[in-house]
This record gives C-alpha cells, sequence and structure tokens, in this order.
C-alpha cells in the first residue's frame, strides 16, 4: 500500500509556486494576489479561510480577507464582489463556502468575474472545462489530478467510481477523469445518494473517489484487492480524548480499506492540503494570463 501524501506533495508544490512568485518579482512584474471573502464565524470556515490566507503569505503572494458579519446582505456582498473585479490589484478571489442561508449562493457565484474565479465555480469555467477548453479548475478535483499523476496511478481504461455529484468535487471529478488527459480517459460511474447496490459498483472499481461527507463509509468488504482510494471527505467527529474536542474523519474506513489498496489518500493529509496548492496554482496562472 502506498500512501498518496498530500502534505508533502502539496508542501512541493508550493515550493515550485514560490519559485514562479520570485521569478515574477526579479522580471519586475506583478506579484500574485488572491482575496478571500468570509462571511459569518463558522468555525471551520475560519480554519479554511486562514489556511488559505497563511499559504499565500508562504509562497510570497499578496493577500485580502474581507471579513464580513454573519447578518450581510446579498447586497452588500455583491457589491464586495464587484469591488474586487473591478479592483486590478486582485488576481483571483473566492467567497468561502457555505453562505448564511438568506443569501443566495447561486447569485453570488455568478457574479464573480470568470478571469479571476480561482475557484473555478463560475458556469463559464464549467463550461469551458466540460469542453477541456483552457479554464480555472476546481481546486479540489484538479488537486486530486495532480496526487494522481505525481504519484503515477495508472488511470488509462481504468473503471473509476465517484460517489457524490455535488458541482465542487463529485460532477466535476467524473467529468475530469472521464476526459483525454494524463491522469483521465477512464470509464466513469457517478454514485450518489439514490444508487441502488452501490456495492456492486465499488467492487467492480480499480479506483474510488469518495466525496459524501459521511464518515468512515466505504469499509474493506466493498472494494477489491489492488483498489486506488481517493478519500475527499472531511468531517468533526467528537472525540474527548482530543485536546479541540473533535477528530476529523474521511468518508473511508481507513483501517479496514488501505490493507486491500494499492494506493490510498489518508485524512487529514490527503486531498485536504492539494487543495490550497491548486488554489494558489490557478492564483499564479490569474496572474500569469494578466501580464
Ligand atoms: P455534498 O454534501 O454537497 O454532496 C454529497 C454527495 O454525496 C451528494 O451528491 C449525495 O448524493 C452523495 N451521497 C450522500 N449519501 C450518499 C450515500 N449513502 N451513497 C452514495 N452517495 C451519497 O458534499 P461535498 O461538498 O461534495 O463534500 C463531500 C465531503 O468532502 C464532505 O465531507 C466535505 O467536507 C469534503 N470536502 C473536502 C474537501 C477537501 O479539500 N478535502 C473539499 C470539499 C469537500
Amino acid at each position: 500500500m502506498i500512501l498518496l501524501d498530500g502534505k508533502k506533495t502539496s508542501a512541493d508544490l508550493k515550493v515550485e509556486i514560490a519559485e514562479s512568485v520570485k521569478k515574477l518579482k526579479t522580471e519586475g512584474k506583478k506579484t500574485p494576489h488572491l482575496a478571500a471573502i468570509l462571511v459569518g464565524t463558522d468555525g471551520a470556515s475560519m480554519t479554511y479561510v486562514n489556511a488559505k490566507v497563511k499559504a499565500c503569505e508562504l509562497v510570497g503572494f499578496n493577500s485580502t480577507l474581507i471579513d464580513l458579519p454573519e447578518e450581510t446582505s446579498e447586497e452588500t456582498l455583491l457589491k464586495e464582489i464587484q469591488n474586487l473585479n473591478n479592483n486590478n490589484d486582485i488576481d483571483g478571489f473566492i467567497i468561502q463556502l457555505p453562505l448564511p442561508k438568506h443569501i443566495n449562493e447561486q447569485n453570488v457565484l455568478m457574479a464573480v468575474n470568470p478571469d479571476k474565479d480561482v475557484d473555478g465555480f463560475h458556469p463559464t469555467n464549467v463550461g469551458k472545462m466540460t469542453l477541456d477548453l483552457p479554464s480555472f479548475l476546481p481546486a479540489t478535483p484538479f488537486g486530486i489530478l495532480e496526487l494522481l499523476e505525481r504519484y503515477n496511478v495508472e488511470t488509462s481504461g481504468k473503471h473509476v467510481v465517484v460517489i457524490g455529484r455535488s458541482h465542487i468535487v463529485g460532477r466535476p471529478m467524473s467529468i475530469l477523469m472521464s476526459q483525454k488527459r494524463p491522469a483521465g480517459n477512464a470509464t466513469v460511474t457517478v454514485a450518489h445518494s439514490r444508487t441502488k447496490n452501490l456495492k456492486e459498483f465499488t467492487l467492480q472499481a480499480d479506483i474510488i473517489i469518495a466525496a459524501l461527507g459521511i464518515p468512515e463509509f466505504l469499509t474493506g468488504d466493498m472494494i477489491k484487492d489492488g483498489v486506488t482510494i481517493i478519500d475527499v471527505g472531511i468531517t468533526r467527529v467528537e472525540d474527548a480524548t482530543k485536546k479541540r474536542g473533535y477528530r476529523l474523519a474521511g468518508d473511508v474506513d481507513f483501517k479496514s480499506v488501505s490493507p486491500k489498496s494499492a494506493f490510498i489518500t489518508p485524512v487529514p493529509g490527503g486531498v485536504g492540503p492539494m487543495t490550497i496548492a491548486m488554489l494558489l496554482k490557478n492564483t499564479l496562472l490569474a496572474c500569469e494570463r494578466k501580464s
């Protein structure tokens, strides 16, 4: 069993990005600048946004965090987005999800200039991705492709079962894996909450991408030997033995699944760190495209 080490791979990526930033600076070009909007005080969202800002500092980017109160109106948020769209110094920006219930997520994501949409959530970028045109790939699926490539996991002609059909992970992942690309050319099955007899599909899979958000859902009896496992899930599970009162659980029961796997991502330290690294990569691309 080989661990697909997202912590190490993302650290390597950050070194590469930092080198590109240094080169831009010595050439007198613009320093990449990422902005993030956070609405409210959700604990997990605050942790993610702070990690993104810290990662910017590490690679030499400029960063701006716009911290708005929970009661911010949709109109105010849309104005903030217009400001970022019009600000030439900002190369890319993200709106941390989920948003408070009174704000329409679609309206917000549609307001982002697609050229600055480094999360790759705008329909223009989703459409371009689907047509295999240059676009910003959503960070989590982009990170998974990068991990598969860097560990030389063979995907061509393989049967990939993606569990979950969300707009940010499952759906784009299924599209990307079926495309003609280095980590692609696979035969893809998309499973979701209405799928019957899921085990029949997972037992046939060469690669399983679990993105459903149910801790330790995929167990050893559901997979064949030699499978590659990508565990996207991150759920906070109460744990009194931990100082912070919880532990992070993936969608895969690592204990029963890892002995049968050829490759597997751990949680934490697998897909999570890759997501942040790919957001930086998209921001670098956005900056380079402008110059
Ligand atoms: P989501 O809730 O939007 O979607 C979950 C999907 O799982 C749905 O499409 C649903 O149909 C499917 N599903 C639910 N129950 C199922 C079942 N019993 N069998 C088969 N399919 C089922 O979730 P999401 O935003 O895609 O996130 C999924 C998980 O990945 C969460 O734990 C989330 O925290 C995590 N996540 C991690 C990262 C990262 O960087 N590592 C990024 C995004 C999401």
